[in-house]
């Protein structure tokens, strides 16, 4: 068998031969094992796994504190309902909240949910709740993602992807990423909430500057507004400190979190100041997956061992290894992010896609997020000799001109 997973070449990629709906395109590669920063395919082939699933697997694969926080839960309790509640998701609660105490000063209250969208779902929710009746417009930046559930990505500032869902739910406002006086401009007294990312990842991996979150935060305590920040993909770590809003000295009054947080396993959350969290009453939002004692017990082994291995310090200095390397490369016009979240920008007239294909084929999986940049989010756990052997594929591929500027 080869590496394909299935051959896509006579129905086509939305054809009967391929069991997947056609949302994601044809796969490029089916794998079946991965440990650490090592995936292996069907056909034997082993590749460096320089994207972690989306900044997801940021411990690395089949980690065995993660493996035995899942077989063990497995084998004692997976689920109980929310009229009660349960010894794994009481203490990832606990956990949870003492994490963002330490990033914002404040106690809070969190939720447990199982995705990145349905985090921001709840975060919409309760920012509707909070702001009353005839307050519930909320503020979010072009370029931005914050997933793919209607409302989610009715805050999504990406007018394509809303066009083919028309009409999309009101009450959705979006102003230039990085522009602070835009933002005062599109205020009213209808706008309850701005959500921002601190780095915008599905819209080129482009970091916000701490001036403009400052300012952000300031013109939300002027007006009565909550600050909600997607940490969906900037969260645990990645950008070198435990969530991205830290690097600007700035508190958010909501924080949205999944991806890494469980390592591979679905699960997501969103925390609020207590006070803020206090606008949700009995009935007002719920899920039946919410706190399921498997993937809370999973959030639990996530934190204690970014904890142990102090994983927003390694992200740092192995954000700064890789950057470092990546920007002596002839080709690279520049490199952009935080951390260990990063894009390699190789200007205008570049092809990242074609460069993507060639690292895919060349053992290194990355991925091509806008026309010109490649995204690399390796796991944190990445060694150093793994970041020499990825920067000699990226380097050889550019030396070759793929992907290259003319
Ligand atoms: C991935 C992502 C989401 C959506 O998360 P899902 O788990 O795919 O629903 C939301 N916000 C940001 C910033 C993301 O990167």
């Amino acid at each position: 068998m080869t590496s394909h997973a299935f051959d896509t070449s006579a129905a086509g990629p939305t054809g009967a031969a391929c069991p997947f709906m056609p949302v994601f395109g044809p796969p490029q590669v089916m794998f079946v094992r991965g440990a650490g920063t090592e995936l292996w395919d069907a056909g034997g082939t082993r590749y460096l796994d320089f994207l972690c699933g989306l900044a997801v697997t940021s411990l690395g694969h089949s980690h065995p504190a993660i493996t035995e926080a899942i077989a063990t839960q497995a084998g004692r309790l997976l689920h109980v309902s929310n009229f009660f509640t349960n010894d794994a998701a009481t203490a990832a609660a606990i956990e949870l909240r003492d994490l963002l105490a330490e990033a914002t000063g404040d106690q809070g209250q969190v939720f447990f949910c199982n995705s990145g969208a349905e985090a921001n779902e709840a975060a919409l929710k309760l920012a509707r709740k909070f702001g009353g009746r005839g307050r519930h417009v909320v503020i979010s930046a072009y370029g931005s993602f914050h997933g793919r559930t209607l409302a989610a990505l009715a805050a999504t500032g990406q007018p394509a992807k809303h066009e083919p869902f028309f009409p999309m739910p009101d009450g959705f406002r979006h102003v230039a990423y990085g522009d602070a006086a835009a933002l005062e401009a599109a205020l009213d007294p209808s706008v309850s909430a701005v959500i921002i990312e601190t780095v915008q990842g599905e819209g080129g991996v482009v970091p916000a500057d701490a001036e403009y979150l400052r300012a952000l935060r300031r013109i939300c305590d002027e007006r009565g507004m909550l600050l909600i920040v997607d940490e969906v993909q900037t969260g645990f770590a990645r950008t070198g400190r435990w969530f991205g809003f830290e690097h600007a000295g700035v508190r958010p009054d909501v924080v949205t979190m999944a991806k890494a947080m469980g390592n591979g396993f679905p699960v997501g959350a969103v925390w609020a100041r207590t006070d803020v969290a206090a606008a949700f009453v009995p009935g007002d939002h719920g899920s039946t997956y919410s706190g399921t004692a498997i993937a809370t017990a999973v959030v639990s082994a996530v934190i204690r061992e970014m904890r142990r291995i102090d994983a927003p310090a390694l992200a740092a200095a192995k954000g700064a290894m890789l950057r470092e390397r990546l920007v002596a490369l002839p080709g690279v016009r520049a490199v952009r992010g935080q951390g260990l979240l990063l894009a390699v920008e190789l200007g205008d007239g570049a092809d990242a896609k074609a460069l993507y294909t060639e690292l895919l084929a060349r053992g290194l999986v990355t991925n091509a997020v806008t026309a010109t940049a490649v995204r690399l989010a390796p796991p944190i756990t990445v060694s150093e000799a793994e970041i020499d052997e990825a920067v000699a594929i990226i380097g050889t591929a550019l030396a070759a001109g793929v992907g290259v500027a003319p």
